[in-house]
C-alpha cells in the first residue's frame, strides 16, 4: 500500500487512486535502472505534497508581489542556503519548474534569438535543451554540435576547441543525459574563457555524485551550473540554478519574471528536505556506492561480452550498444520490462539505427542502490539482463521473461521502499 496512505483520494477519485497504488507496488517490484530515475524519501514524499501547494510567491525571498509569505520566505530561504552550502557557490535560484525551463532561462539570461550557442549533439549523449534542432533552442538560437570520438567515445575536447574557435559561441554547454565518463570542467572553462563564452555546466544526471563527492565538482570553473534536483540528487522533481554572484542578478531575473510566475512552494520544500538529506555523511556513501554499482555492472556486462560505449563508465550511467549482441534496443527495452528490469532504449554515437529504434540501452544505478542493492549482487543483475537479450536475439523467450520477473521481485521483496509499505 502506498505510504502515506491515501484514504481521502480514495474516496474522492477511485480511479486515479487505484493507478497511484498501481504505479506503487509497480516501483516496488522492478528493477529500475532508468538512469534518470530514483525513490525519494519518505520525507521528501511528505513535503512535496503539503499545503504549500496552496499558496502564490511570485518574487524573490523579501520581494513578493503577494502577501502572507510569513512561511513560504524561510523555506525558500533555507533551500537557498542549503544549495550554496552543499554545492560550495555563492548563487543558488530554487524555482525553475524542472531541467529544461532551467536551461531555457540561461538562454534568456545570456544570449538574444539568433545566437550562436554550443552543446552536445543528442545522438553523442547531450540533452535536447543543449541547442538540438526540435527543442526550442534549436529553433531559436543557432546551435553547435560537438560530439565523442568514433575510437574512444569520449567528449572530443580537440573538437570542442576548434568549433569554438571557429563559431565563438555565446553559451557553451557541457554535460549531458547519456554521457557514462567524467566531464572535464577545467577543459571546457579553458576553452570557454579563450571565445568568450558563458560555460554552463549541466549536472542534471550526477548532482547527487557531485554533492556525495563520488564525481569532481564544476564549481570555480563553470559560470553557471543548472541542475534538475531529481535524478542522483534524489529530490522532487524540480530544479536550480546556480553562479557565481556575478550572474546571480541575470539568473533570477530570466527565471522570474522573464520565464515563470509563482513557483511551486511545495517543491521548494521538498527540494529543501532533500538538500538537507544529502549533507549528511550517509548520503557521501550513497553517490560512492552508485558508482561502486554502476563499475561492476559495467564489469559483468563485458564479461558477459556486451559492448559498452567508451568501455565502461566513471559515474551511475551505462551506455550499452547491442549490435554485437545482434538485437536492436527498442525490442531489449520492452523484454526487459517485461522481465522486470525497466531502462529505455537509447542512442549510441554514430548509430547507424532510426532515434526511434536505436542500437542501445542506458542503464543507470541510483535508483536501486537507493534500495539498497551492493556492488556484489551486478553480476546476478548483469546474468538477467544476459538471459533476456540472449533469449530475444533468439527468438526464443518462451518462460524466460516472467521467470527472470519472479526471481527480481523475490529479491526486491527484502529492500523496503520510501512510499510503500
Ligand atoms: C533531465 C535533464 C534535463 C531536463 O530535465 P527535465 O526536468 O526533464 O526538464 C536537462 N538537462 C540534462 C542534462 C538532463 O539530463
Amino acid at each position: 500500500m502506498h505510504q502515506p496512505p491515501l484514504p481521502s483520494l480514495a474516496a474522492t477519485d477511485p480511479e486515479i487512486a487505484h493507478l497511484v497504488e498501481g504505479e506503487a507496488q509497480r516501483q516496488f517490484d522492478k528493477l529500475r535502472l532508468i538512469a534518470s530515475e530514483n525513490y525519494v524519501s519518505q520525507a521528501v514524499l511528505e513535503a512535496s505534497s503539503t499545503v504549500l501547494t496552496n499558496k502564490y510567491s511570485e518574487g524573490y525571498v523579501g520581494r513578493r508581489y503577494y502577501e502572507g509569505q510569513q512561511f513560504i520566505d524561510p523555506v525558500e530561504t533555507l533551500a537557498v542556503d542549503r544549495a550554496k552550502e552543499l554545492f560550495g557557490v555563492e548563487h543558488a535560484n530554487v524555482q525553475p519548474y524542472s531541467g529544461s525551463p532551467a536551461n531555457l532561462a540561461v538562454y534568456l539570461a545570456f544570449a538574444k534569438p539568433g545566437d550562436t550557442v554550443m552543446g552536445m549533439g543528442l545522438p553523442f549523449g547531450g540533452h535536447l535543451t543543449h541547442g538540438w534542432s526540435v527543442s526550442a533552442t534549436g529553433k531559436w538560437f543557432s546551435s553547435v554540435r560537438y560530439g565523442v570520438r568514433a575510437d574512444t567515445g569520449r567528449v572530443d575536447m580537440d573538437e570542442v576547441r576548434d568549433l569554438a574557435r571557429e563559431h565563438r559561441p555565446k553559451l557553451i554547454f557541457c554535460g549531458g543525459t547519456a554521457i557514462p565518463r567524467t566531464i572535464d570542467y577545467p577543459a571546457f572553462a579553458e576553452i570557454a574563457r579563450e571565445v568568450g563564452a558563458v560555460l554552463v555546466a549541466d549536472i542534471a544526471h550526477i548532482a547527487g555524485l557531485i554533492a556525495g563527492g563520488a564525481h569532481p565538482s564544476p564549481v570555480g570553473h563553470a559560470d553557471v551550473i543548472s541542475t534538475t534536483t531529481h535524478k542522483t540528487l534524489r529530490g522532487p522533481r524540480g530544479a536550480m540554478l546556480m553562479s557565481t554572484a556575478e550572474h546571480a542578478k541575470a539568473l533570477d531575473k530570466a527565471v522570474f519574471p522573464g520565464l515563470q510566475g509563482g513557483p511551486h512552494n511545495h517543491t521548494t520544500a521538498a527540494i529543501a528536505v532533500a538538500l538537507r538529506e544529502a549533507s549528511a555523511p550517509a548520503f557521501g556513501e550513497y553517490a560512492h556506492t552508485v558508482v561502486a554499482n554502476a563499475r561492476a555492472l559495467a564489469e559483468a556486462l563485458v564479461e558477459r561480452g556486451f559492448d559498452l560505449v567508451s568501455g565502461g563508465t566513471d559515474n551511475h550511467l551505462i551506455l550499452v550498444d547491442l549490435t554485437s549482441k545482434g538485437v536492436a534496443g527498442k525490442p531489449t527495452a520492452k523484454a526487459l520490462d517485461e522481465a522486470g528490469i525497466e531502462l529505455n532504449y537509447n542512442t549510441v554515437p554514430f548509430d547507424p539505427r532510426k532515434p526511434f529504434d536505436p542500437s542501445g540501452v542506458r542503464l543507470g544505478t541510483a535508483a536501486i542502490t537507493t534500495r539498497g542493492l551492493r556492488p556484489e549482487q551486478m553480476p546476478r543483475v548483469a546474468e538477467w539482463i544476459d538471459t533476456v537479450v540472449t533469449a530475444t536475439a533468439k527468438g526464443e523467450q518462451g518462460e524466460v521473461l516472467p521467470t527472470v520477473s519472479a526471481e527480481i521481485s523475490e529479491l526486491l521483496s527484502g529492500y523496503p521502499m520510501p512510499g510503500w509499505a
